[in-house]
């Protein structure tokens, strides 16, 4: 299945005319033709509702998710979209909207977070909460994480409702709160109080991207499974003391050495479903070095050398390979001249799917080797860990359609590193699949959570195109 995949695409890219040798193999291409949208024409429109979106200051903690909530209804009450608030707390709505299909397929939910992480305003050169739009570009919190996404769907609802798609299949769209940090008013809310309301077979969501490679598209990365973050705390214990009097047990100098010792543990390596797929499938459209690399990975007696390049050249790869640590916070003391009794690390841990959190603490206490540092699990980030979700169903082949058909490129499943939503529902049991703007060769880096967050407004109308055809094809009575 992988390896004719891999010669599938190959073939399609070496024979001019191969993709469409290949699209008409594809029954379903005649429903994407059929309903297609001229989105250049959409665009004043798409932009007008996402700049107002991202002017509304959506910023978790507090959230205020309401506010964006309520724009989004009354758009979606303007055409005559049923729409429904639920709110755990009167400003942390969210908004769910269902257009029905005739119910021969189980639903389609269509997600995207209306909340923003912060800003350090005075590392920004625009106003974050203004949407300023230069050359191409619009610069704002939430472009690209997570307002992209919201609109999006609304722009799949609203064209659904106003071509009258007959539908196979109930489409729901939810724009939830509180993504950032803070689930409890968002997706476990609703998994917990109103699960009936988002059920769904498949998921689209945040989470993948579209790749680059010298201004053509390389590959759809969609992700199909995710880490679990599981944040870490080392607490020093110590005399306290005067500075002029060092002491061999300083709570600080102790709080250092396992700092040390932990971020220069390299876990062991472990492919999983998801990870040995991407590989598979990068390896069979990388330049041949990158493509022994990727290879060489998937096989254990070679890996550990793979591994070490990866970590000094590929960041986003080494730590797909493993329960990953990172040091980010550490504080110690209150005077110069103090030796404190105490002194506390945060390492933030990015657990395999699979990972025995007990076994990797009690391995990292090993590591360690000092009783005077304790080794906790700070409190859960509420994500549950959950099998990856499918690649031989119709949402990913229509996936893997709609990349063939947008940018003669595949798709590559992979999971994320970071961590989203679709956690719950893949828990739940529903296949959530995330997928995601083109990513580089625009502008400068400003991705998300970044100073100067933007997304060029191609970026956002392929991001639209991209789910209005797979949800076409996905969710479109074939007839
Ligand atoms: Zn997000």
């Amino acid at each position: 299945m992988r390896v004719s995949w891999g010669r599938r695409f190959r073939a399609a890219a070496a024979l001019p005319g191969g993709v469409l040798l290949l699209t008409s193999l594809l029954p379903a291409a005649s429903l994407q033709e059929r309903y297609a949208v001229d989105w250049a024409q959409r665009q004043p429109e798409t932009l007008e509702y996402f700049t107002h979106l991202l002017r509304i200051d959506t910023t978790n903690p507090p959230g205020n998710e309401t506010r964006a909530a309520q724009a989004i209804e009354a758009v979606f009450k303007r055409e005559g979209i049923p729409v429904q608030l639920y709110a755990l707390e009167p400003n942390r709505a969210n908004l769910v909207a269902r257009l029905k299909g005739n119910g021969s397929k189980r639903p389609l939910l269509i997600m995207g977070h209306t909340d923003v992480v912060g800003v350090q305003r005075e590392r920004w050169t625009v106003d974050p909460f203004a949407a300023v739009r230069r050359r191409g570009l619009i610069y704002a919190r939430g472009a690209n994480d997570d307002k992209d996404h919201v609109v999006a769907g609304m722009m799949a609802l609203l064209e659904l409702k106003r071509m009258h798609v007959k539908l196979d299949r109930d489409v729901i769209f939810l724009a939830e709160a509180g993504e950032e940090g803070t689930p409890r008013v968002g997706i476990d809310y609703l998994v917990n109080q109103y699960w009936p309301e988002i059920d769904a077979e498949y998921a689209l969501a945040e989470g993948g991207s579209v790749l680059e490679d010298n201004g053509s598209v390389h590959h759809t990365l969609i992700t199909i499974s995710e880490k679990v973050p599981r944040g870490v705390r080392l607490i020093a214990r110590g005399p306290s003391g005067h500075g002029s009097r060092p002491i061999p047990d300083n709570a600080v100098a102790h709080l250092a050495a396992a700092v040390a010792k932990a971020a220069a543990w390299q876990t062991p390596i472990r492919l999983n479903d998801a990870t040995r797929a991407y590989f598979e499938r990068l390896a069979a459209i990388s330049p041949p070095r990158d493509a022994a690399r990727y290879r060489a990975v998937l096989d254990p007696a070679r890996a550990p050398e793979v591994d070490r390049y990866f970590y000094e050249h590929e960041p986003g790869h080494y730590t797909l390979l493993r329960t990953s640590i990172a040091p980010t916070m550490m504080q110690a003391g209150f005077r110069s001249n103090v030796i404190p009794s105490q002194a506390e690390a945060y390492l933030d841990v990015r657990a395999l799917p699979d990972e025995d959190i007990t076994r990797f603490l009690a391995e990292l206490r090993r590591v360690i080797n000092d009783p005077s540092v304790e080794v906790m699990l700070a409190s859960s980030s509420g994500r549950p860990a959950a099998p990856p979700s499918r690649t031989d169903n119709a949402m990913f082949h229509a996936l893997e359609d709609t990349s063939r058909r947008m940018f003669g490129a595949p798709v590559i499943p992979g999971m994320l590193a970071g961590a989203t939503d679709c956690a719950q529902l893949r828990s739940k049991g529903v296949e959530c699949y995330g997928f995601g703007p083109m990513a580089g060769g625009e502008g400068p880096s400003g991705g998300a959570h970044s100073d100067n967050e933007n997304i060029s407004i191609t970026a956002l109308d392929k991001l639209i195109e991209f789910l209005w055809n797979t949800v076409i094809e996905v969710a479109a009575e074939p007839r």
